[in-house]
Parts: structure tokens; sequence; C-alpha cells
């Protein structure tokens, strides 16, 4: 087939795109990220949208899902028409729920690559932010986000035996270890192996890791309970996501030598 035969609508293709992240180039364009149901998350150019006179400005806000028409580029792919389905309006009124989209969007951009599609994460993003949107305990949102995410992306914590000894967990004060990855038994504890985890602690670590939220927003998180949790998650993630950054800058060194 010649150049000539290649129709502009051939480089053009649509789709449902939730905003990520924004950041400028140049004097008037905007890189935004987006995630979307069959390409993954990409990187697209939105041209002029700082100018005033924009008509597309308005359509391309963080934390929004649009309906986009994209062009092919030789870089990155250029947002040529967009229109908000949902603006998640609670959300940009609210300093905690905008806290809170960003830090989903920040862990969603960390632990997912460009351009491969992930469908269910495509679903789970929209979901979370509709839930940011709307339900009365973000944190308790964001805490099953990160366990939802961390089973589709292949990280999940192991909560039902001991990472240590492979033993069996009692319901009892038993530990976390990030660095190995979930739950160690009562006397693995005892032998300084991770931090206290308590019983109500575990059982809403498996209850999230495990259910769609409608089963998780019926549960109580008094303030105690929800910084234990916390505090465990981060130590998870950042451990999990340091150690991802590291071998893939040992994957990217292996490759430059080869
Ligand atoms: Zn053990």
């Amino acid at each position: 087939m010649g150049y000539e035969s290649m129709s502009a609508r051939e480089h053009l293709y649509k789709s449902e795109a939730i905003i990520i992240r924004r950041s400028d180039l140049g004097e008037a364009d905007k890189i935004l990220t987006i995630f979307t149901p069959n390409f993954g998350k990409l990187r697209v150019v939105a041209k002029g949208v700082r100018k005033v006179t924009s008509r597309l400005a308005g359509h391309v806000e963080l934390f929004t899902r649009n309906q986009m028409l994209l062009a092919k580029a030789r870089n990155l792919d250029i947002v040529t028409q967009s229109e908000t389905v949902d603006a998640y309006r609670p959300l940009h009124n609210d300093l905690s729920r905008i806290a809170h989209a960003s830090y989903a969007s920040e862990l969603l951009d960390a632990f997912t690559p460009d351009a491969l599609e992930n469908y269910p994460v495509y679903k789970l993003t929209q979901e979370i932010f509709a839930l940011i949107s709307e339900d009365t305990h973000p944190d308790r949102v964001l805490r099953w986000f990160e366990l939802q995410l961390l089973n589709y992306m292949g990280y999940a914590p192991e909560l039902n035996q001991c990472v240590q000894c492979r033993g069996d967990l009692q319901p009892t004060t038993n530990g976390f270890s990030p660095a190995q990855g979930g739950v160690v038994c009562a006397s693995c504890r005892r032998m300084g192996v991770g931090r206290d985890l308590s019983v109500n602690a575990l059982k809403l670590l498996r209850l999230m890791q495990r259910n769609p939220y409608s089963a998780v927003s019926r549960v109580r998180l008094d303030p105690d309970l929800s910084g234990e949790l916390t505090g465990v998650m981060q130590s998870y993630i950042t451990y999990t996501l340091e150690r991802e950054l590291r071998s893939a800058h040992f994957v990217k060194n292996a490759g430059a030598v080869l």
C-alpha cells in the first residue's frame, strides 16, 4: 500500500481514557498520562490546552474519564478530540479527596508498565475514582485499592501462611514482613522477624484482598486499626517498589551490556 493511499482516518483511534497525571510541555501543551481499557497506560500530548482559547482544555482535566480521539504520531500520540464523560466532581471539591486521588494515581503509575493492556486494572481505576468521590472513608478505599492493584499486578502479599516457616497462622498477634512478602507466625515474630500485626488487621487485609469493595464498605475502621493497616501497606509497597525499581534498573543495565 502506497503512502498516498493511507487516509488520515487510519491514523486515528478512539479510546476511553482516565487522566492520572499531567505535566507541561513547551509553551502551551500538556503531556497527559492516561489509563485506557485496551492500551493500558499511555502518555499522550494535548496541544494548546494552556491557552485560554483552547476548546480542548475543559475536557482534559486531571482525574476525569473521557472519550478521546487520538492520532498516532511518531513519538507521543496526540489528543485530537476529547469529551469528559465522568468529571468525578465531588472529588475535585475536596482537598482530602484530591490527595487520595493523587496517591491512587501515583501508585497506579508506579506499578503499571506503559502500553500494556490490562482491562481489570482499567475497571479498578474507574471504580476507585468513583469511590474516592463518594465514599465516606477514602482511607478504607485506598487500602482496598492497594490490595486489589497488587493482586492484579502479581505482587499480592501472602496472608494465609507464615512466609518464614510456612506454618499455619493462629488467631493471635502475628507479624508482617515486607521483605519476606507477607505474614509471619507468632513464633517467627518472637524471633524478631517483621513487625506486629494484630488479629483484626490480618482479618481486614484478607477481606480486602479477596472481596469486592461492597464487602469492605460495611466494615467499621477505627483510627487505630486504620493507622495499623496504613503502616503495613506503606511498608510493603515501599519495599516492593524499591525492589522493582532496582531490578528494572539492573535489567536495563544488563541490556546495555548485551
Ligand atoms: Zn513462622
